[in-house]
C-alpha cells in the first residue's frame, strides 16, 4: 500500500508535498520521495528509504525547485524494498522528463516484464511501477494522452497514479477504481490561477489547507495544464483481462482498516463508516458484558459504534505505543508476549474482573489477536468476547494491500467456531459480507459520482454497490488474480 500526493502552481510546492506525504505516512513507511518541475521545465527529484521526516530536511526541500510537485510514500507490495523501486520514478520519454507515483498493484506485471525484457527493455528495479513508464515509452501513438491510454489498457489490477511532465500533471485511476484518489483546490487570491491538489486521502488536503472537490473516477485520466491551471478529463477502456465483470471494485478495506478515520474516502467519512460497522455488529451479535474496548487505532470508532448501539460503556482498555520502530533488544524469555506488548498494553485497573467485548477490524493470521486475548486475561479480564468488523479474511489481496498467502490466513483452515477455540476467546463473531456491504451502501447511496464516463454509462452500479470484497469471497475482478489465489479452480495446487 502506498500514498500519492501532488500539487500544481504553488509557491513552495516541495514543502506542500512534504506536508501532504506527512499526512499520508500511515499508507507507507518504507520510503518517501518528491519530484518537481521548475520554471525552466527541468525536473528535480529526491527519494530515500525511511519515514518522510527522516528522508527530507529543509536543505533537500529547497533544492526541489518549482511550483509543481508529486510525492510518494511506499510500503512495498511488489518488487521488495530496493533503492531503484523508491518512487516517484523519473525517466525520459521521447526526450521529455516524466515522473510517476503509483498506489496499487499491477497484477499482470510478471507477464508484462517478461514481454518487455524479451523485446530488449533494460529495467532498473523489480517493482511494477517502472513497467508503466516502459509501456508509455514504447507506444507509437502520437499524443501523450494516447500513449497513456494505450499503456493503461494493457494493465490489470490496481493503479491510482500521478504523472508529472514539464507541461501537465495527470491523475489516473484504473477502470475498477480499487484505490482512492481525490482532487482538491488550494485557496487563491482574486485573479490568480488555480492551485490543484491530488491526494490518496483527504486528510492530507486538510493539512495543507486545500478544499476537497471530487474523486477521480474509475477509468479517468485527468490532465491539468501547469501553465493555465485548466483541467480536462478523458477515459480509457477496460480490456477483457482486466475485469471479467467490468464493474467497479473499490477496496472495502480502505474503510475497514486502511484509511485514516479523518479522511473522506470515496466521499464517505471513514470514521462514520467504522462507527456504523460497530453499530451493525452490536445489532447482529449482542453479548452481555461490562464494557466495550477497542484494539487501537482503527477499532476505536467501531467500538464506539458498538457501545452506542448496545448501551454498554466504551472504555480505553488497551494502549498503543505509537513510537514503536524496530527493536532488537528483547529482555528475557520470561517476558511473555513481548512483541505484542511493545505495541499494546492493557489498562489493568480497567479490565480487571470485567466481562469485556473487544472490537477489532479484522483477523488475518490470528496470532496477534490470540496474544492480545492472553494479555487481557493476564491483566485479570473475566470474559473476553471478540467482535470483528469485517468477514473472515480467506483470500490474499493482489491490489496493493499486503496480506499473507492463502495458506497463512486463519480463516482458510478454520471455521469461526474453531477460530474461537484457537484464539481462546469466550465468543467470536464477525460482520457478514452482506452486513458490511449494507453499511457501506447506505453511505454510498447518498454520494453518487457526479461525473459520468463510459463505465458508468455501460453499467452504473454493480450488484454489490461497486465494492471489492475479494479477500472475503475469493471473487477477484481479473482472471490473473483468480488464478494465483485459487489455482485449484484452474487445475493447479493451492498456493
Ligand atoms: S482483495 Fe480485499 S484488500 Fe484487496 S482490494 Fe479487494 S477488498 Fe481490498
Amino acid at each position: 500500500m502506498c500514498g500519492v500526493f501532488g500539487v500544481t502552481n504553488a509557491e513552495n510546492a516541495s514543502k506542500i508535498a512534504y506536508l501532504g506525504l506527512f499526512a499520508l505516512q500511515h499508507r507507507g513507511q518504507e520510503s518517501a520521495g518528491i519530484s518537481t518541475i521548475d520554471e525552466e521545465k527541468l525536473p528535480h527529484s529526491f527519494r530515500n528509504s525511511g519515514l518522510v521526516s527522516d528522508v527530507f530536511k529543509e536543505e533537500e526541500l529547497l533544492k526541489l525547485k518549482g511550483k509543481n510537485a508529486i510525492g510518494h510514500v511506499r510500503y512495498s507490495t511488489s518488487g521488495g524494498n530496493l533503492g531503484a523501486n523508491i518512487q516517484p520514478i523519473t525517466a525520459r520519454i521521447g526526450g521529455v522528463p516524466v515522473s510517476l507515483s503509483h498506489n496499487g498493484n499491477i497484477v499482470n506485471s510478471e507477464d508484462l516484464r517478461q514481454n518487455l525484457e524479451k523485446n530488449g527493455a533494460i529495467l532498473q528495479g523489480t517493482a511494477d511501477t517502472e513497467l508503466v513508464l516502459h509501456l508509455m515509452a514504447r507506444s507509437t501513438k502520437e499524443t501523450f494522452i494516447e500513449r497513456l491510454r494505450e499503456a493503461f489498457e494493457k494493465l490489470a489490477g490496481a493503479f491510482s497514479l500521478l504523472i508529472l511532465t514539464p507541461t501537465h500533471l495527470y491523475a489516473v485511476v484504473d477502470a475498477c477504481g480499487y484505490r482512492p484518489l481525490s482532487l482538491g483546490q488550494l485557496p487563491t487570491e482574486k485573479g490568480e490561477k488555480s492551485s490543484w491538489v491530488l491526494s490518496s486521502e483527504t486528510c492530507a488536503m486538510d493539512l495543507v489547507g486545500a478544499e476537497f472537490i471530487r474523486d477521480i473516477v474509475p477509468g479517468e485520466i485527468l490532465s491539468i495544464d501547469l501553465a493555465t491551471g485548466h483541467n480536462e478529463s478523458c477515459y480509457f477502456n477496460m480490456s477483457a483481462f482486466q475485469s471479467k465483470n467490468k464493474q467497479k471494485a473499490k477496496c472495502i478495506f480502505e474503510h475497514v482498516y486502511f484509511a485514516r478515520p479523518d479522511s473522506l474516502v470515496w466521499n464517505i467519512p471513514a470514521h462514520d463508516a467504522r462507527f456504523a460497522m460497530g453499530e451493525e455488529l452490536a445489532h447482529i451479535s449482542p453479548v452481555e458484558a461490562d464494557m466495550v474496548i477497542a484494539i487501537p487505532d482503527s477499532g476505536v470508532p467501531m467500538a464506539m459504534g458498538y457501545a452506542n448501539a448496545s448501551g454498554i460503556p466504551f472504555k480505553i482498555g488497551l494502549i498503543r505505543n505509537h513510537y514503536v520502530g524496530r527493536t532488537f533488544i528483547e529482555p528475557t524469555q520470561n517476558v511473555r508476549n513481548f512483541r505484542v506488548r511493545l505495541k499494546l498494553n492493557p489498562v489493568r485497573e480497567t479490565v480487571r474482573g470485567k466481562r469485556i467485548i473487544v472490537i477489532d477490524d479484522s483477523i488475518v493470521r490470528g496470532t496477534t489477536s490470540r496474544k492480545i486475548i492472553e494479555l487481557l486475561r493476564e491483566a485479570g479480564a473475566k470474559e473476553v468476547h471478540m467482535r470483528i468488523s469485517s468477514p473472515p479474511v480467506k483470500f490474499p489481496c493482489f491490489y496493493g494491500i499486503d496480506t499473507p498467502k492463502r495458506k497463512e490466513l486463519l480463516a482458510q483452515h478454520m471455521t469461526p467456531k474453531e477460530m474461537n477455540e484457537f484464539l481462546k476467546s469466550d465468543s467470536l463473531e464477525f460482520l457478514s459480507e452482506d452486513s458490511l456491504l449494507s453499511v457501506m451502501n447506505k453511505f454510498q447511496n447518498k454520494n453518487r459520482y457526479k461525473v459520468t464516463n463510459f463505465f458508468h454509462e455501460e453499467k452504473s452500479e454493480s450488484a454489490n454497490g461497486g465494492w471489492c470484497t475479494a479477500c472475503f469471497s475469493g471473487d477477484y475482478q481479473d482472471i490473473t488474480a483468480q488464478k494465483i489465489a485459487c489455482p485449484e479452480n484452474f487445475g493447479d495446487k493451492i498456493a
